[in-house]
């Protein structure tokens, strides 16, 4: 998998006399990591449902794989893509066993059925989450249930891989460790997008950083290049002090604070 995954063209979205999103434009290629930043209500969330399927642009086109977003199946996006929703609501009194094996119900009466059972054991194994497995899905804890959905979206093994806040609930190790397996996706030829608050922790995985202010992609490209002072303190309305990583030489960014 090489390539473009996506091709996002001119892409607005309103609702009533609401303009959430205006004229994104971007790729998203196979074999990289793309965080996805931006203030509350931003429209990160927004822009990642667009890119789902889940919601229809109001302006613009997408293309998947060179395709019409919207002339794919439920089927086919359901075995192309697999997204981790900011909310996981699970309705229903699943184990989190069950819920991770959910991810493989595309696959039911295809070849890749074979694999179930060695995707779901990897998936589990990968969101350290093997312990949990027995346990009622709606008593686990904010931070144990984001790792189930993502064991649930590492076991549906998709080409691309789309994350709202996947670590938001999450300790430091287990932060690291999500970004950890998002690269390994996208060493592995799977275009991954992150949405992500955690600047640093966008700046240390990520190859491309998209930020978006008010609806808009107000920058894209590396993330020394996107993440400077000015942008961050501007769009954030914070001052932050950049700072490059002893080990990395990558950007962490920090609030400044007076003394
Ligand atoms: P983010 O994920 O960046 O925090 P969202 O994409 O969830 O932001 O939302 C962007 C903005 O659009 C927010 O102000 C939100 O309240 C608004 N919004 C999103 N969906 C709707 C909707 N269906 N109706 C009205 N407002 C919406
Ligand atoms: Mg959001």
């Amino acid at each position: 998998m090489t390539g473009t995954a996506f091709t996002v063209c001119g892409v607005g979205y309103r609702v009533g006399g609401a303009r959430i999103l205006d004229d994104v434009t971007l790729d998203i290629a196979y074999g990289r990591v793309l965080a996805l930043v931006g203030p509350n209500g931003a429209g990160k969330s927004t822009l990642l449902g667009i890119l789902t399927g889940d919601v229809a642009p109001s302006a613009g086109e997408v293309l998947l794989d060179g395709r019409p977003l919207r002339n794919w199946s439920t089927r086919e996006l359901a075995r192309t893509r697999a997204v981790l929703l900011q909310a996981n609501h699970v309705a229903f009194s699943f184990s989190a066993g069950d819920v991770i094996e959910m991810g493989r119900a595309p696959w039911i009466g295809t070849e890749r059925a074979d694999a179930d059972e060695q995707l779901i054991a990897d998936a589990t194994a990968r969101a350290d989450v093997a312990h949990l497995t027995g346990r009622d899905y709606p008593s686990l804890s904010g931070g144990e249930k984001a790792r189930v959905s993502l064991a649930r979206v590492l076991a549906q093994d998709t080409r691309i891989v789309m994350l709202d806040e996947p670590t938001a609930a999450l300790d430091l190790r287990h932060q690291e460790e999500v970004l950890r397996i998002a690269r390994d996706l996208a060493a592995r030829g799977r275009a991954v997008v992150v949405v992500l608050h955690d600047l640093s922790l966008a700046a240390a995985y990520a190859d491309d950083v998209a930020m978006v202010d008010a609806g808009c992609l107000v920058a894209l490209g590396a993330p020394a290049d996107v993440l400077t002072e000015e942008r961050i303190g501007a769009v954030y309305g914070t001052p932050v002090r950049v700072i490059a990583d002893l080990d990395t030489g990558r950007p962490v960014v920090l609030p400044r604070r007076s003394a």
